[in-house]
């Protein structure tokens, strides 16, 4: 897959497109992957060139499974939008706003922890209330294998987390509301609602492939070039790599392209 600083010229003219937007997700693209979610920081130099290309771009936005409020602190730029639980909640005007079908999850979602909790005691494995969706940590196991079998078999036994939607991520695996939305729909209506010509998407993960492909929908279909760039780290998802159009390695990269996109938007031409 092309590496993208090979190829910053087709960025350069991508630029050109306005109003212009920058999406990226946040863990594994911006902020290294720790042992747990809670111990993860956005790169410094990551949120200093977001915070510059803010004040030069229609949109910056970060979406991220994290809920709305905590991708908010964790990145901390005011004027950026954010995105929570995979496209679920946005944080807007103070609070976060549920996407309207999910807006009973909260509750259903508390019920099934309760429920969970004793049948995933095992050590290493922790679950995660993220208050519309839920996440369960398996990073802390010594057999990852083993223990994502584990839960998944757990979760298909009930027939409450039955019913949600289940998607298996690096080292979580996390109960969504039966709902459609994802990152996909949250960025093809930030588009929309923006009126974006041009943008870029950042992503590393399964749940990025989404908005990958919302950014070659939109290309095809609402007049508005994008590129989907792929975070590689040793973890990623082999399947991811045949839906972005450029490749970047690692956060390091994220940071280095960042401030030469910062660059460019100031000094155009
Ligand atoms: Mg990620």
């Amino acid at each position: 897959m092309p590496y993208l600083f090979d190829h910053l010229d087709l960025i350069r003219k991508l630029l050109n497109q306005s109003p212009f937007g920058l999406i990226t997700d946040i863990d594994g693209t911006i902020s290294k992957t720790a042992p747990t979610p809670q111990q993860a920081k956005v790169s410094p130099l990551c949120r200093r060139y977001l915070s510059c290309l803010c004040h030069h771009l229609a949109l910056v936005a970060a979406i991220s499974g994290r809920p709305a409020v905590e991708a908010k602190n964790m990145v901390g730029i005011e004027g950026m939008v954010y995105i929570g639980n995979h496209g679920l909640e946005r944080w807007a005007e103070g609070h976060s706003e549920l996407t309207k079908d999910a807006q009973d999850y909260p509750k259903i979602i508390k019920a099934i922890i309760k429920e969970l909790t004793p049948l995933l005691s095992r050590e290493g494995i922790s679950i995660e209330n993220k208050g519309v969706t839920a996440s369960i940590h398996y990073r802390l196991c010594s057999d990852h294998q083993s223990a994502e079998r584990h839960i998944l078999t757990v979760v298909k036994a009930s027939p409450q987390a039955r019913r949600l939607r289940i998607i298996q991520e690096r080292m979580a695996i996390d109960l969504l509301p039966p709902v459609k939305a994802n990152k996909g729909t949250a960025i093809l209506n930030l588009i929309q609602e923006y009126s974006l010509r041009g943008g870029i998407y950042l992503g590393d993960d399964l749940t990025d492939i989404d908005a990958f492909r919302a950014i070659h929908t939109a290309s095809r279909n609402l007049d508005s070039q994008g590129f989907a760039i792929g975070i590689i780290s040793q973890e990623m998802p082999e399947k991811l790599v045949t839906e972005v159009d450029f490749t970047l390695n690692g956060v390091n990269d994220v940071e280095r392209f960042l401030k030469w996109m910062s660059r460019t938007v100031l000094e155009p031409g």
